[in-house]
């Protein structure tokens, strides 16, 4: 088995860094480690514990230009995108670092004494990351975990793992005990695997693909161990003949196509009312041949490659499968370019209408009516995310309601925010990240009666 991994650039095809990989040993050791940091980080008083993470916040600030630039290079995310990423780092820091000190249990009434309840920290909480956001995913694990007093461990991506690393050595940089947060570049089926099978390790963060996921979850029912996935989805835009169709049509390539289509929210499925079906088509085309599909790097690229050779291929894959209605630019020469492509789905049978298909590929569907929109909405077996474009308020309200999905957008591309929850409905996952529950989910609750 190979001892290290060579990180390529997508949009050159070029060597960027030879990473080393962990294996069982060195994963077993850092996993004790972080068990024997655990007492004293737990033990740290509530404010100093927010002043070292609004001091890892500020840190990462310093660094956003190096940590974005780093990202362009390893996963060919837009230079825009990457800034972004590397702040919702910084931002998910800075909301957590509230937790400490705010971290409330109850007081419930009982006869004969009183009743109070804590939330108490797991111990070593294992984060494994997938490679479509390295930096935002790692952060939605870590902050809540580090500020409720877990120690973490994190396995990056194989193709991704060099912004994680960079990060562990901010933390550093910024007083966090060693031990406290440990980066471990690795194989999932070695290190991921250790995380679930470790029993030092009582939580795990697993995002990634439903297929892994559901080994994950599977693995962790042998300790009983507690897991949040947050797994693949195949999200509809649903566009109602009332909407602003010139604004549904201006955003939609951005719901599917930001960082390439590989997003687990791209809404990759376009529901259109019937009336409304040909003149958002026309919009649509111009809108997606307007896109900016340029080297990453470039300061005004609004799309980039994907991240491998055989992510393209898989890509390739299903479009060859269809007709392709039209398509944006993309540009020539090396790197794993896709252009931004749109088909018009002929059956819900279809791969390209059920699968997640993790590129710039949408396909678009007419319908007759809002309980025809929630159906097709809900025939999937995912239920991650969606948007709903109306001119109507009560539609939208009926609709979000009806769609089994996680995090919905109303006449907007994107419902992702540090400070709201996010997570899926079905097999897009188990639990929420983000918002202000999501420490307890880092935590157990205990109740202790005290008789007077
Ligand atoms: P993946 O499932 O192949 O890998 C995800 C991570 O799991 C990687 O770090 C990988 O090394 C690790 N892994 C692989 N096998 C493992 C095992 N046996 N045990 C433990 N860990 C293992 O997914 P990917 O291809 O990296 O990412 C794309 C997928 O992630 C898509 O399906 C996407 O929708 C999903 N995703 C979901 C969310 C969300 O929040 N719901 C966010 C981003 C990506």
């Amino acid at each position: 088995m190979s001892t290290t991994f060579t990180v390529v650039n997508p949009a050159t095809e070029q060597a960027v860094a030879e990473v080393a990989l962990a294996d069982v040993a060195t994963t077993d050791a850092a996993i004790e480690r972080a068990h024997e940091a655990f007492p004293a980080w737990r033990d740290v008083a509530p404010g100093e514990r927010a002043r070292l993470l609004r001091r890892f916040a500020a840190v990462v600030d310093e660094h956003v230009e190096e940590l974005a630039e780093l990202e362009v290079r390893n996963a060919g995310h837009t230079w825009g995108n990457a800034t972004w990423e590397a702040g919702n780092v910084r931002d998910c820091l800075n909301y957590y670092s509230a937790t400490p000190e705010r971290l409330f249990g109850k007081q419930i009434p009982v006869p004969g004494g009183i009743d109070v309840t804590f939330h108490e920290p797991l111990g070593v909480v294992g984060i494994i990351v997938p490679w479509n956001f390295p930096m935002p995913i790692l952060a939605w694990g870590m902050a809540p975990a580090l500020a409720s007093g877990n120690t973490v461990v994190v396995k990056p991506a194989e193709l991704t793992p060099l912004t994680a690393v960079r990060i562990a050595e901010l933390a550093l940089e910024a007083g966090l005990p060693e031990g406290v947060l440990t980066v471990l570049p690795g194989r999932g089926d070695v290190v991921g695997q250790r995380f679930v099978t470790h029993p030092l390790v009582r939580k795990v963060a697993f995002t990634g693909s439903t297929r892994v996921g559901k080994q994950v979850m599977a693995g962790c029912a042998d300790q009983v161990k507690r897991c949040t996935l947050e797994l693949g989805g195949k999200s509809a835009n649903i566009v109602f003949a009332d909407a602003d169709l010139r604004a549904a049509a201006a955003s939609s390539p951005y719901a599917v196509f930001d960082n390439a289509g590989q997003d687990c929210c791209a809404r990759s499925r376009i529901l259109v009312q019937r009336p409304a079906y040909d003149e958002f088509l026309g919009l649509l085309e111009g809108a997606v041949a307007g896109m900016k599909v340029l080297d990453p790097s470039d300061r005004d690229s609004e799309m980039g490659p994907l991240i491998s050779a055989h992510q393209r291929s898989v890509v390739q894959g299903y479009v060859d499968e269809v007709d392709v209605a039209f398509t944006g630019p993309a540009p020539d020469g090396p790197g794993y370019w896709v252009p931004p492509t749109v088909v018009l789905a002929e059956s819900t049978q279809q791969r390209i209408w059920r699968e997640e298909v993790f590129g710039p590929v949408v396909a678009v569907l007419p319908f007759d009516d809002e309980a025809d929109a929630v159906a097709l909405a809900n025939d999937t077996d995912y239920g991650l995310s969606g948007s709903i474009f109306t001119g109507d308020v009560g539609r939208a309200l009926r609709v979000a309601r009806g769609v089994q999905a996680g995090n919905l957008s109303v006449n907007s591309h994107s419902a992702v925010r540090y400070w709201t929850p996010f997570g899926g409905y079905k097999q897009s996952g188990l639990g929420r990240e983000l918002g202000p529950d999501a420490p307890h989910a880092f935590t157990e609750e205990k109740n202790v009666f005290i008789a007077h």
